[in-house]
């Protein structure tokens, strides 16, 4: 097993393949990590990426670091300097992306996602709303946050509710902070 990508979404793979997998082939599988960075979770605190990088190691979890994979074959993944890295399935984890749907759309598109105002709403198209991982929101495009995260998505959703209702009805919208 490879997980390409060592950021939260690749390392929570790593974890849940090895203990899943192995319990239900009833052997251990060997899981590799690939992070583009110099450790996983690069972007956590030290105390928390030294914690991830011990249950990494007890769990006999290979890292493998300051790399990407340019390549994926039946049989491994090749890296961006040539070497192969040799397992029979690849998982992708390399962050959240826009989808095709996004780009070939008319609406206002920032940084490849759908351009949002604080009210949740698309700057081009005023009648459409939306939130989670599809979107930027123009006011925060420079700021860390929110990030591509199912904690905002799940808070955005009665934000937008709501709008949509406010919209119909010619009322004031109400603004998201992240
Ligand atoms: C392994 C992993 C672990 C994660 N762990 C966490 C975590 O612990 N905490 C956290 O906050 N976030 C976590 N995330 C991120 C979180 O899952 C996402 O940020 C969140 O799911 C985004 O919600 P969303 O509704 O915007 O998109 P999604 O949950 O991706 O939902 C989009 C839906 O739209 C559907 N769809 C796509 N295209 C179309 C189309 N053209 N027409 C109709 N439907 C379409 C998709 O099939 C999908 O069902 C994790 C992500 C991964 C991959």
């Amino acid at each position: 097993m490879i997980v390409c990508g060592g950021g939260a979404a690749g390392t929570e793979l790593s974890f849940a393949f090895k203990q899943r997998w192995s319990e239900f082939f009833g052997q251990e599988i060997q899981v590799k990590l690939i992070c583009a960075k110099s450790e996983p979770v690069d972007e956590e605190c030290r105390q928390t990426k030294d914690q991830i990088q011990r249950l990494l190691r007890e769990k006999n979890i290979q890292i493998i670091t300051n790399t990407t994979v340019k390549e994926i074959l039946k049989d491994g993944v090749i890296l961006a300097n040539g070497d192969k890295v040799e397992g029979n399935v690849a998982v992708w984890a390399t962050g959240a992306e826009p989808q095709g749907v996004t780009a070939k759309s008319d609406l206002a598109i920032m940084k490849g996602f759908f351009r949002v105002n604080k009210f949740l709403q698309s700057t081009s198209h005023p009648n459409v709303f939306a939130g989670g991982d599809c979107i930027t929101m123009e006011d925060y495009a420079d700021k860390s946050y929110p990030s591509k995260a199912g904690v905002y998505a799940v808070r955005e959703g009665p934000f937008i509710a709501q709008n949509v209702i406010h919209f119909i009805k010619g009322e004031n919208l109400d603004e998201y902070v992240p």
